[in-house]
């Protein structure tokens, strides 16, 4: 049994000024072949899926290919993607024969001339490896999925849970089941329904809680072998975006439709209320004088996890305004200010414009005289497992507020943010962060209250008014009775 993995993935935000490189990988995440270290990352747990189980079958010779990953940002650079693409295609066609390639892809990637960049990476993956070799590939549920890669791959499974605390559990089913499919044990067919919406689908409240559950009942009834929500995300303008119900059979595709039907019907009658209560910044922080500290602030549309820049000012101003103290803020980006804070050095007061750059609609910049009160070369948070760089950060202090800026893009996903920089995140009354749903599961023990901030940019967060040019189907909220139209 011959097995190729590799990953390669982003999550685009087609709105976002935040362009994507080479560098952007390089700089996030890229482990060249047999040089991923043994934590997974979200997208290439496959891969030490695929090492784990070739540790105990020595009858298993596993080829390693490139593993990368950037920071979810604007459009991918199409030299950028077709470099790597073809990086990982050279790989494999230096591996061949192969029975099995497993790959770790998002789902969300669009480059300049590609709006489907996985279908075009699995179609030349099919290309090299013939008809008979199964082709396995997890998914980010925030992804777009399209015909032409459910006809190119055997085994497409999205991570279940928002946030994606399953990720190496889905990568080990993957694995499981294309091993299954190599050694004709199976035969997967994979059926889809579109279910018209788009929303946000956090699986940490009702009623995606039972829906998850429900899932992964029928998964155990033959003939389902797995059955996957495609959430969508709202910020890649592609002609498939939207919400899908994934449900691969043991050769079973009329059942198959038929399940993923009733599940995408079920799912529909969810929309608008899988959200939590999101709050304005000034009923927000209004709440702040009634709620024992420790307090999260959830800035969830400047997550750098959706694409944008994460530099937003919003909340933070207002902080300010009202003289609030006991804040730490992790973190904002500004890679500028953390290179002037180096340059000062620890201890150093320094008059400081942080934050607030990448764009009008987050916020002004913030000009204080600030304490550097401490630098951290590549700093790194936890996830669920994983190690997400922060690159080089400062910590900064006024006002009785701490900030750190970091200089590597990434959402807020756990209180190990703090630690890096040696705060304890429980000895302040307020927490401000950057993510929608992801920094659930890492602060829920942490906080009494958490608060979720509807700051209105610069998430391109409203599906009605969003400038969608590609997507023309009719989905709601955009269409209310989207099954109405012909
Ligand atoms: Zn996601």
């Amino acid at each position: 049994m011959r097995i190729f993995t590799a990953s390669l993935a982003t999550e685009t935000n087609t709105f976002s000024p935040m362009y994507t490189d080479l560098q952007s990988f390089y700089q996030c995440f890229y482990a060249a072949p047999g040089e991923h270290p043994a934590t997974p990352t979200l997208c290439s747990a496959p891969l030490i899926a695929c090492r784990n189980y070739a540790a105990s079958h020595p009858e298993v010779c596993l080829i390693e290919g490139t593993c990368t990953w950037a920071e979810p940002g604007g459009l991918l650079n199409r030299a950028a993607y077709e470099h790597l693409r073809d990086e990982i295609l050279t790989q494999l066609r230096a591996a061949l024969p192969v029975d099995l390639v497993m790959l770790g892809l998002h789902g969300a990637m669009v480059a300049q001339g590609y709006d489907d960049c996985e279908g075009d990476l699995l179609q030349r993956v099919r290309q090299l490896v013939g008809p008979n070799a199964i082709i396995g590939t997890t998914l980010d549920p925030h992804s777009h999925l399209t015909a032409l890669r459910q006809q190119q791959a055997d085994l497409l499974i999205a991570f279940k849970e928002f946030p994606h605390l399953d990720f190496m559990q889905r990568a080990e089913e993957l694995l499981q089941l294309s091993l299954r499919a190599a050694r004709r044990e199976i035969q997967p067919v994979m059926s889809s329904f579109d279910c018209r919406m788009i929303d946000v689908f956090p699986t940490s409240n009702e009623p995606m809680k039972s829906f998850i559950s429900k899932l992964k009942q029928l998964e155990q009834q033959a003939p389902v072998l797995s059955v996957s929500v495609i959430h969508g995300f709202m910020a890649g303008d592609v002609a498939d975006m939207g919400s899908k119900i994934l449900v691969i059979t043991d050769n079973a595709a009329a059942q198959g439709a038929q399940l993923a039907e009733q599940l995408g019907q079920e799912l529909f009658s969810f929309r608008g209320r899988t959200l939590p209560q999101f709050y304005s910044i000034a009923q927000a922080l209004d709440q702040l004088e009634l709620t024992q500290a420790p307090v999260v602030l959830a800035d969830v549309w400047d997550n750098p996890g959706g694409g944008v820049a994460g530099d937003g000012t919003l909340i933070l101003h207002e902080l300010i305004r009202r003289q609030q103290r006991g804040v730490a803020v992790g973190t904002l980006w500004d890679p500028m200010a953390v290179r002037l804070c180096q340059a000062a050095g620890e201890g150093a007061e320094i008059e400081l414009r942080f934050g607030g750059k990448s764009g009008a609609s987050a916020g002004a910049p913030v000009d204080k005289k600030v304490t550097v009160r401490r630098l951290q070369a590549n700093a790194e948070q936890n996830f669920a497992g994983s190690r997400v760089p922060m690159g080089d950060c400062a910590l900064i202090h006024f006002d009785g507020i701490d900030v750190i800026l970091n200089s590597n893009r990434c959402q807020s996903f756990d209180p190990s943010l703090f630690c890096a920089l040696g705060l304890k995140p429980a000895d302040y009354q307020v927490l401000l962060i950057k993510s929608t749903n992801h920094f659930y599961q890492g602060f829920v023990g942490l906080a009494e209250r958490i608060i979720y901030v509807d700051a209105g940019a610069p998430y391109p967060s409203n599906p009605r008014t969003n400038a969608y040019q590609k997507l023309q189907r009719p989905i709601w909220p955009r269409v209310e009775a989207p099954f109405d139209v012909s």
